[in-house]
Protein backbone atom coordinates (compact mmCIF):
# COMPACT_ATOMS: atom_id res chain seq x y z
CA UNK A 1 0.00 0.00 0.00
CA UNK A 2 1.93 3.06 -0.93
CA UNK A 3 1.34 6.05 1.12
CA UNK A 4 2.22 9.06 0.22
CA UNK A 5 1.20 12.42 2.61
CA UNK A 6 0.77 14.60 -0.76
CA UNK A 7 -2.01 12.28 -1.73
CA UNK A 8 -4.00 12.12 1.75
CA UNK A 9 -6.29 14.67 -0.43
CA UNK A 10 -7.80 13.11 -3.37
CA UNK A 11 -8.46 16.88 -4.07
CA UNK A 12 -5.37 17.50 -4.71
CA UNK A 13 -5.01 20.15 -1.81
CA UNK A 14 -2.66 17.51 0.24
CA UNK A 15 -0.75 18.26 2.73
CA UNK A 16 -0.74 21.92 3.61
CA UNK A 17 0.55 22.46 6.95
CA UNK A 18 1.19 19.10 7.96
CA UNK A 19 4.21 19.70 5.27
CA UNK A 20 4.92 23.03 6.82
CA UNK A 21 6.04 21.13 9.92
CA UNK A 22 7.75 18.54 8.57
CA UNK A 23 10.27 21.96 6.22
CA UNK A 24 10.50 23.98 9.48
CA UNK A 25 11.85 21.00 11.07
CA UNK A 26 14.52 21.15 8.39
CA UNK A 27 14.67 24.37 8.26
CA UNK A 28 12.64 26.12 5.35
CA UNK A 29 8.88 26.79 5.48
CA UNK A 30 7.77 30.06 5.26
CA UNK A 31 4.60 29.77 5.46
CA UNK A 32 1.97 31.92 3.90
CA UNK A 33 -1.12 30.58 3.20
CA UNK A 34 -4.37 31.59 3.44
CA UNK A 35 -6.93 29.09 4.90
CA UNK A 36 -7.53 25.73 5.07
CA UNK A 37 -4.45 23.40 6.17
CA UNK A 38 -3.97 20.59 8.65
CA UNK A 39 -2.48 20.50 11.85
CA UNK A 40 1.03 20.34 11.49
CA UNK A 41 3.24 17.08 12.57
CA UNK A 42 6.27 16.93 13.92
CA UNK A 43 9.14 16.16 11.63
CA UNK A 44 11.25 13.44 10.09
CA UNK A 45 12.59 12.23 13.30
CA UNK A 46 14.73 15.33 14.02
CA UNK A 47 12.34 17.47 16.36
CA UNK A 48 9.77 19.92 14.63
CA UNK A 49 8.85 21.27 18.02
CA UNK A 50 8.11 24.69 16.32
CA UNK A 51 5.54 23.23 13.83
CA UNK A 52 3.56 25.57 12.25
CA UNK A 53 4.34 28.73 14.48
CA UNK A 54 6.49 30.51 12.18
CA UNK A 55 3.79 30.47 9.64
CA UNK A 56 3.25 33.63 8.83
CA UNK A 57 -0.34 33.14 8.14
CA UNK A 58 -2.11 30.27 9.35
CA UNK A 59 -0.12 27.23 9.92
CA UNK A 60 -1.33 25.10 11.94
CA UNK A 61 -0.73 25.31 15.55
CA UNK A 62 -0.37 21.72 16.16
CA UNK A 63 2.51 19.96 15.06
CA UNK A 64 3.41 18.92 18.74
CA UNK A 65 6.67 17.17 18.75
CA UNK A 66 6.34 13.73 18.02
CA UNK A 67 9.75 12.59 19.24
CA UNK A 68 10.98 12.09 16.19
CA UNK A 69 14.26 10.08 17.11
CA UNK A 70 13.55 9.65 20.69
CA UNK A 71 14.69 6.07 21.41
CA UNK A 72 12.76 2.94 21.76
CA UNK A 73 10.08 5.26 20.84
CA UNK A 74 6.66 2.70 21.65
CA UNK A 75 4.09 4.63 22.47
CA UNK A 76 4.18 6.57 18.88
CA UNK A 77 4.00 10.30 18.28
CA UNK A 78 1.66 12.49 20.72
CA UNK A 79 -0.40 13.05 18.05
CA UNK A 80 0.56 15.74 16.08
CA UNK A 81 -1.40 18.16 14.97
CA UNK A 82 -4.17 18.47 17.77
CA UNK A 83 -5.18 22.24 16.66
CA UNK A 84 -4.39 22.93 13.25
CA UNK A 85 -6.04 26.08 12.77
CA UNK A 86 -5.93 28.25 9.59
CA UNK A 87 -3.68 27.09 6.62
CA UNK A 88 -0.72 26.64 6.10
CA UNK A 89 2.06 26.73 3.30
CA UNK A 90 5.74 25.54 2.67
CA UNK A 91 8.94 26.78 1.62
CA UNK A 92 9.15 28.32 -1.65
CA UNK A 93 5.18 27.31 -2.54
CA UNK A 94 3.55 29.53 -4.27
CA UNK A 95 -0.07 28.07 -4.17
CA UNK A 96 -3.18 29.40 -3.09
CA UNK A 97 -3.79 27.14 -0.64
CA UNK A 98 -7.33 26.90 -0.68
CA UNK A 99 -8.41 24.17 2.08
CA UNK A 100 -11.45 24.85 3.69
CA UNK A 101 -9.95 23.74 7.17
CA UNK A 102 -7.56 20.70 8.16
CA UNK A 103 -8.13 18.06 9.98
CA UNK A 104 -6.12 17.60 12.65
CA UNK A 105 -3.21 14.63 13.18
CA UNK A 106 -5.35 11.64 14.38
CA UNK A 107 -2.39 10.35 16.31
CA UNK A 108 0.74 8.63 15.89
CA UNK A 109 1.75 5.42 14.39
CA UNK A 110 2.52 2.93 17.49
CA UNK A 111 5.89 3.29 17.87
CA UNK A 112 6.95 5.30 15.12
CA UNK A 113 8.33 8.39 16.99
CA UNK A 114 8.04 11.62 14.80
CA UNK A 115 5.18 10.33 12.45
CA UNK A 116 1.99 11.06 13.81
CA UNK A 117 -0.92 13.56 12.60
CA UNK A 118 0.54 12.89 9.08
CA UNK A 119 -2.08 10.31 8.55
CA UNK A 120 -4.52 12.16 9.46
CA UNK A 121 -3.60 15.56 7.68
CA UNK A 122 -5.67 15.92 5.14
CA UNK A 123 -6.91 19.22 4.57
CA UNK A 124 -5.47 22.45 3.77
CA UNK A 125 -3.00 24.20 2.20
CA UNK A 126 -1.50 23.87 -1.36
CA UNK A 127 0.33 20.57 -2.31
CA UNK A 128 3.02 22.11 -4.57
CA UNK A 129 6.31 20.86 -3.80
CA UNK A 130 5.91 17.88 -3.28
CA UNK A 131 9.49 17.19 -2.70
CA UNK A 132 8.62 17.23 0.56
CA UNK A 133 6.50 14.19 0.00
CA UNK A 134 6.62 11.50 3.15
CA UNK A 135 6.99 7.82 1.79
CA UNK A 136 5.74 5.32 3.91
CA UNK A 137 7.70 1.95 2.74
CA UNK A 138 6.23 -0.25 5.37
CA UNK A 139 2.88 0.39 7.12
CA UNK A 140 3.04 -2.52 9.43
CA UNK A 141 1.04 -4.47 6.45
CA UNK A 142 2.56 -5.89 3.52
CA UNK A 143 6.22 -5.51 1.71
CA UNK A 144 3.84 -4.56 -1.69
CA UNK A 145 6.80 -1.83 -1.97
CA UNK A 146 9.64 -3.95 -2.16
CA UNK A 147 11.16 -6.23 -3.99
CA UNK A 148 13.64 -9.31 -4.21
CA UNK A 149 16.73 -7.96 -5.18
CA UNK A 150 17.44 -11.18 -6.35
CA UNK A 151 15.22 -11.16 -9.51
CA UNK A 152 13.16 -8.37 -8.73
CA UNK A 153 10.28 -10.46 -7.85
CA UNK A 154 8.53 -10.06 -4.67
CA UNK A 155 10.18 -9.38 -1.38
CA UNK A 156 10.87 -12.83 0.26
CA UNK A 157 10.87 -11.52 3.85
CA UNK A 158 8.38 -12.36 6.16
CA UNK A 159 5.56 -9.71 7.63
CA UNK A 160 4.50 -10.39 11.35
CA UNK A 161 3.10 -7.75 14.12
CA UNK A 162 3.24 -5.01 12.17
CA UNK A 163 7.06 -5.52 11.34
CA UNK A 164 8.69 -7.21 9.03
CA UNK A 165 11.71 -10.03 9.48
CA UNK A 166 14.86 -11.26 7.36
CA UNK A 167 14.12 -14.49 6.03
CA UNK A 168 17.72 -15.70 6.39
CA UNK A 169 19.42 -16.83 2.85
CA UNK A 170 16.59 -15.50 0.95
CA UNK A 171 18.62 -12.26 -0.08
CA UNK A 172 18.36 -8.53 0.06
CA UNK A 173 15.33 -6.41 -0.68
CA UNK A 174 15.10 -3.36 -2.13
CA UNK A 175 12.12 -0.97 -2.55
CA UNK A 176 10.52 -0.71 -5.62
CA UNK A 177 11.38 3.00 -6.47
CA UNK A 178 14.67 4.48 -6.74
CA UNK A 179 15.74 7.72 -4.48
CA UNK A 180 17.58 10.23 -4.62
CA UNK A 181 18.70 12.36 -1.51
CA UNK A 182 16.56 11.45 1.49
CA UNK A 183 15.99 11.48 4.65
CA UNK A 184 15.28 7.86 6.23
CA UNK A 185 13.34 6.75 9.32
CA UNK A 186 14.02 2.88 9.64
CA UNK A 187 13.43 1.44 13.00
CA UNK A 188 15.73 -2.74 13.21
CA UNK A 189 15.43 -5.55 16.12
CA UNK A 190 18.07 -7.68 16.20
CA UNK A 191 17.83 -10.73 17.99
CA UNK A 192 20.05 -12.34 20.32
CA UNK A 193 22.70 -14.43 19.14
CA UNK A 194 25.28 -16.51 21.45
CA UNK A 195 27.92 -13.91 22.81
CA UNK A 196 30.55 -16.34 21.25
CA UNK A 197 29.68 -16.03 17.66
CA UNK A 198 31.95 -14.12 15.77
CA UNK A 199 31.21 -10.24 16.01
CA UNK A 200 29.92 -10.33 12.60
CA UNK A 201 27.58 -12.81 13.15
CA UNK A 202 25.50 -11.21 15.64
CA UNK A 203 22.34 -10.26 14.18
CA UNK A 204 23.77 -8.55 11.20
CA UNK A 205 21.85 -6.65 8.67
CA UNK A 206 22.36 -3.38 7.22
CA UNK A 207 20.36 -0.54 5.37
CA UNK A 208 22.28 0.05 1.91
CA UNK A 209 21.81 3.80 0.86
CA UNK A 210 20.95 3.41 -3.24
CA UNK A 211 21.85 -0.15 -2.83
CA UNK A 212 25.48 1.25 -2.27
CA UNK A 213 26.67 2.71 0.64
CA UNK A 214 25.62 0.71 3.93
CA UNK A 215 24.67 1.48 7.44
CA UNK A 216 25.76 -1.55 9.89
CA UNK A 217 22.93 -2.65 11.60
CA UNK A 218 24.58 -5.46 14.11
CA UNK A 219 24.63 -6.16 18.04
CA UNK A 220 27.17 -4.26 19.12
CA UNK A 221 25.47 -4.02 22.54
CA UNK A 222 28.49 -2.91 25.04
CA UNK A 223 31.17 -3.71 22.23
CA UNK A 224 33.97 -1.65 21.33
CA UNK A 225 33.42 0.16 18.03
CA UNK A 226 36.32 -0.89 16.22
CA UNK A 227 36.90 -1.78 12.58
CA UNK A 228 34.04 0.29 11.00
CA UNK A 229 32.03 -2.55 10.89
CA UNK A 230 29.94 -2.66 14.01
CA UNK A 231 26.65 -0.90 14.05
CA UNK A 232 26.28 2.58 13.02
CA UNK A 233 29.66 2.17 11.14
CA UNK A 234 29.32 3.28 7.67
CA UNK A 235 30.64 -0.03 6.51
CA UNK A 236 34.22 -0.13 6.38
CA UNK A 237 34.50 3.45 6.30
CA UNK A 238 33.74 5.11 9.75
CA UNK A 239 32.57 3.80 12.99
CA UNK A 240 29.81 5.33 14.85
CA UNK A 241 30.74 8.24 16.68
CA UNK A 242 28.92 6.84 19.62
CA UNK A 243 28.00 3.56 20.78
CA UNK A 244 24.05 4.01 20.96
CA UNK A 245 23.51 0.09 20.91
CA UNK A 246 20.24 -1.14 22.71
CA UNK A 247 20.44 -4.73 24.20
CA UNK A 248 19.50 -6.80 21.62
CA UNK A 249 15.44 -7.43 21.31
CA UNK A 250 14.75 -3.65 22.02
CA UNK A 251 13.73 -1.69 18.95
CA UNK A 252 16.15 0.58 17.74
CA UNK A 253 16.05 3.66 15.18
CA UNK A 254 18.23 5.56 12.75
CA UNK A 255 17.55 8.57 11.41
CA UNK A 256 19.91 8.31 8.28
CA UNK A 257 20.18 11.91 5.88
CA UNK A 258 21.41 11.15 2.61
CA UNK A 259 22.66 13.06 0.04
CA UNK A 260 23.22 11.37 -3.29
CA UNK A 261 26.79 11.86 -5.18
CA UNK A 262 26.63 14.46 -8.37
CA UNK A 263 27.62 13.95 -11.09
CA UNK A 264 28.29 16.19 -14.60
CA UNK A 265 27.23 13.44 -17.35
CA UNK A 266 28.62 9.96 -16.39
CA UNK A 267 31.45 11.92 -14.09
CA UNK A 268 31.16 11.93 -10.24
CA UNK A 269 31.65 15.77 -8.93
CA UNK A 270 30.18 14.81 -5.35
CA UNK A 271 30.86 12.24 -3.69
CA UNK A 272 28.02 10.91 -1.22
CA UNK A 273 27.56 11.98 1.65
CA UNK A 274 25.47 10.69 5.45
CA UNK A 275 24.39 11.53 8.63
CA UNK A 276 23.11 9.32 10.60
CA UNK A 277 21.20 9.73 14.78
CA UNK A 278 20.99 6.60 16.13
CA UNK A 279 18.41 6.15 19.14
CA UNK A 280 18.36 9.92 19.25
CA UNK A 281 22.67 9.97 19.36
CA UNK A 282 24.26 11.21 16.35
CA UNK A 283 26.36 8.93 15.66
CA UNK A 284 27.79 10.34 11.91
CA UNK A 285 27.43 13.66 10.62
CA UNK A 286 28.09 14.27 7.07
CA UNK A 287 30.63 11.61 6.42
CA UNK A 288 31.27 11.78 2.67
CA UNK A 289 31.55 8.11 1.28
CA UNK A 290 33.88 8.19 -1.71
CA UNK A 291 32.91 4.75 -3.13
CA UNK A 292 30.63 2.11 -2.98
CA UNK A 293 30.91 -0.15 0.75
CA UNK A 294 31.31 -3.61 0.76
CA UNK A 295 28.70 -5.71 -1.56
CA UNK A 296 27.11 -2.34 -2.36
CA UNK A 297 26.02 -2.02 -6.08
CA UNK A 298 28.34 0.65 -8.02
CA UNK A 299 27.96 3.93 -8.50
CA UNK A 300 26.28 5.70 -11.11
CA UNK A 301 23.93 8.65 -12.08
CA UNK A 302 20.56 9.13 -10.93
CA UNK A 303 18.65 7.11 -8.66
CA UNK A 304 18.67 3.81 -7.08
CA UNK A 305 16.80 1.84 -4.34
CA UNK A 306 17.30 1.48 -1.21
CA UNK A 307 18.01 -1.92 0.03
CA UNK A 308 18.24 -3.98 3.04
CA UNK A 309 20.17 -6.42 3.92
CA UNK A 310 19.75 -10.48 4.67
CA UNK A 311 22.84 -11.47 6.00
CA UNK A 312 21.92 -15.08 7.51
CA UNK A 313 20.23 -13.31 11.08
CA UNK A 314 16.81 -12.87 11.64
CA UNK A 315 16.26 -8.88 12.18
CA UNK A 316 13.25 -7.50 11.73
CA UNK A 317 12.13 -3.90 10.65
CA UNK A 318 9.12 -1.82 10.99
CA UNK A 319 7.88 1.70 10.37
CA UNK A 320 10.34 2.59 8.12
CA UNK A 321 9.67 5.94 5.46
CA UNK A 322 11.47 8.72 3.87
CA UNK A 323 10.92 12.06 2.84
CA UNK A 324 12.59 13.16 -0.42
CA UNK A 325 15.19 16.08 -0.03
MG1 LIG B 1 25.62 -5.70 7.50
Amino acid sequence: MLHRSAMDSSSGRGIGAAVCATVLALGGCTGSATAGGAAGHAGVGNGGASAGTTATAGGGSGGSDASGGTPSSTSGGSGGGSSGAAGGDFAGNTGTSSGAGGVAGSGGVAGSGGFSGMLGGTGGGAGAGSDTTKIVLFDGQDLSLWKSRNGGGDAPWTVMDGAFIVVPNSGDIATREAFGDIQLHVEFWIPKTPTTNDEQDRGNSGVYLQGRYEVQVLDSYMHPLDGANDCGAIYELKNADVNASLPPENWQTYEITFRAPRWSGPTKTENAKISVIWNGQQAQKDVEVPAPTKLGDAEAPGDAPLRLQDHGHTVRYRNVWLQKL
